[in-house]
Order: structure tokens, then sequence, then C-alpha cells
């Protein structure tokens, strides 16, 4: 059983992609036509957000979503201390420096008690991120930043259809993203990503940086790129056939997003009374304008490594998310943090594995990774 399938998904669609394939092919236009101009339309109707430019991956619609809202080098970014790792590359590939904060465990995202003890002199920029279900508490961040005068981007990459007080995720600052990763909840037949933003400017400026920094429509716009101003441009443009196939799925998103929220129901019903298991997600939203997305189904159990090796054992693939908390990641060991200093990161980073989950699952399997887990969590219990 595999932690992820999109295959019945594309036998469903596939007479729908096949056409818009088609129209790819004899468009002649491969990259940065009129398939991404679509969805980019169909993304503002979605998300509510004025402007939506699509891009090569959420991982370069973090960085230019950061530079467009003018980060400077050296500036600081605070992040969660527990995310993909994206989360703080994008900070420093923008020329930034990553300030960790520790998360709130319910949420699984930034604390904000936390973020208003990390803001240092050097932070100008705080970026949330929502992750698996459910968001980061925008009301009580948004109120750190204004305090601080931090601006405020958001890591929505795993967030599409996520909402608080009504407003999508990405758009409760000054722009966010999305990841359309295949694994992701919508998900393409390979990378591509998307900015979202309310700010003409910022729309203006990723427009602008994700095609060399090009304005117009001929070589002669492309701007002087001295090192003072510093804003040169990259390819990072999204392919049509990417655009194409993210079309036809977003007609299906709403009802895989229901179904989703039914598995995640089945599992969390299954689970409950499972001893061993520290955390389950949360499967009612605490108000009615808010919406969760059940983009994977994680628990939290102190024996996960050797859960994890038992269901492999029994053909039942899983993910850890993530087994390593940012400021422990060799790339920022230079940056000195000390094991417990993000005590609730540390615990999600040991705890946490994400099961078999996606809108195509057989109600059958999931039975039997509730089964498999109940049984193995009894026994170690009672030997360990
Ligand atoms: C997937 C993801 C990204 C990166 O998106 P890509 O499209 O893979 O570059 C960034 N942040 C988070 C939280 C993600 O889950």
């Amino acid at each position: 059983m595999p932690f992820f399938s999109q295959v019945a998904t594309f036998e469903q669609l596939w007479p729908t992609i096949e056409n818009a394939l088609e129209d790819v092919f004899r468009s002649g236009k491969f990259s940065h036509g009129q398939q991404v101009g679509q969805l980019e339309t169909a993304l503002t109707h979605y998300t509510g957000a004025r402007h939506v430019i699509g891009v090569n991956s959420g991982t370069d619609a973090l960085v230019l979503l950061l530079r467009a809202c003018g980060l400077r080098p050296g500036d600081g970014v605070l992040v969660p201390a527990y995310s993909f790792f994206a989360t703080a590359s994008a900070v420093v590939l923008a020329g930034g420096h990553p300030e960790f904060v520790d998360i709130d465990p319910r949420t699984h995202a930034m604390d904000p008690a936390a973020l208003d003890a990390a803001v240092t002199p050097r932070s100008r920029f705080v970026m949330p991120v929502h992750l698996f279900h459910t968001m980061a508490d925008m009301a009580a961040i948004g109120a750190v930043a204004r305090r601080h005068g931090l601006t405020v981007v958001e890591d929505s990459a795993e967030a599409i259809g996520m909402r608080r007080h009504g407003v999508h995720a990405g758009l409760h600052g000054a722009g966010g993203v999305l990841s359309f990763f295949p694994s992701k909840t919508l998900g393409a037949l390979g990378d591509a990503g998307a900015v979202l933003t309310d700010d003409p400017q910022v729309a203006d400026t990723v427009a602008a940086l994700r095609h060399h920094g090009r304005t117009g429509r001929t070589l002669n716009d492309f701007p002087a790129i001295s090192t003072e101003s510093a804003l040169p441009g990259v390819n990072s443009k999204m392919d049509d056939i990417q655009a194409a196939v993210l079309l036809a799925k977003l007609t299906v998103l709403e009802e895989q997003i229901a179904r989703r929220a039914e598995l995640a129901a089945a599992y969390t019903a299954r689970l409950r009374d499972v001893p061993g298991i520290v955390r389950l997600p949360r499967t009612t939203a605490e108000r009615p304008d808010d919406r969760d997305v059940h983009y994977v189904y994680l628990i939290e159990t102190e024996h996960r490594d050797a859960l994890v090796a038992h269901l492999d054992g029994q053909g039942i693939g899983t993910e850890v998310y993530y087994p390593l908390p940012l400021p422990h990641q060799p790339a920022f060991a230079h940056l000195g943090h000390r094991p417990g200093a993000f005590p609730h990161a540390e615990a999600a980073a040991r705890r946490a594995v994400a099961l078999p989950f996606h809108p195509d699952l057989d109600p059958g399997d999931l039975d039997r990774v509730c089964d498999t887990i109940g049984s193995f969590l009894a026994t170690t219990r009672t030997t360990a």
C-alpha cells in the first residue's frame, strides 16, 4: 500500500487532461503560455487573491515573494523551527537570515508567544508555515508582527483550500505561495508553484523576476542589474503542460478535499482510543468561517521509528515529516542552536509520522493500517 498515489485521479480525469494536453501541443507554446494564464485566473477565483503568478516551484515562489516584498541582504526572517527544508533555504536564497521560532504542538505551526520572544533587532519579516491540515494562528501572529513592524509573508505551500476567518491561506499578510509538487493537495506531473498576493506592486515585481526581470515585450526592457539595486530576475516560468494538468485537477479539487475530510475523520474515529498515540489531527474546525484541508494525515507516537519499520514490513508506506528540526539541519549548524532550544519542534520531529493518505485511498486499506497500528502499539507498550 503506497503512502501516496494519484493513479485513480488521473484515470478519472484522463479525457479532460488529454484534450488540454493536445491544446498545448497544437499551440506550439510550451512555457509561460495560454494555459498558464488560464490557471492563474482560475486560481484567483478559487483563492480570492487579486493576483496569482505562476512559477516553477513552491520554493521559487517563496524566494521571489520575499525579494518582491523588499527583503534586503541580511534581513532577519522569523520562521518556524519545524517545517520542510525549503522554508529556511528560501530565506537564505533570497539573501535573508533565518531566525527560528518554536511551534505550537496543537497546530505544528509557529507559536505566537514564542515569536514575540524571538524577535531581534535585525528581524524584518515573519514567515509562518501552514502544515499538514491546519493554519497558523494568523490573528495572533499578525498582532505580534504589527507590534514589531514586521512584514508577514506565508509559506502556504501545503495550504491550498485552507481558510481562517474566511480568508484563504497566503492572503493574511503581504503574500503567500502554493506548491503544485505532485504529492501536494493540488499536484502537477512535476514541479510548479505560484505566488498569491493582493498587492499589485508585489505581483508586478514577481511577474518580472520570474522572467529574467523583464517587464515589457522586447529585450530592451531588461532592467539594468547593478550591485546596489540587486533585483536580478531568474528563469522560473511555469510549463503549460503542468498548467493544463492543474486546470483539469482543479475541477475536482473541492470534491477531493471533501473526500480527504471523510478519510481523516475515519482515521481519527479508528485511532482515537489507541493507547500510545499522543496526538491526532483535529477533524472539525473551531469556527464556521475556518476551513482545514487534510493534505496529509499525521499522528504522533513515542514509538514512531519502530512503528514505521513495522508498517514497512507489512507493506504499508509512511512518510516522516520532518525528521530533523530546521535549526538542527547540518546546513544551519553554523548558527549554533543547541538541542533542547526548540522543545515542541524536537518532540514533533521525534514522534510524527504520516499515514497512507490520498483521495483515492481504499477504506479497507485504511482499516488495515489502523488494525496494524493498534496491535503493534498494544504489544510494544506492554513489552517496553
Ligand atoms: C512543498 C513545500 C515547499 C516547497 O515547494 P516545492 O514546490 O516543492 O518547491 C515549501 N514549503 C513547504 C512547507 C512545503 O511543504
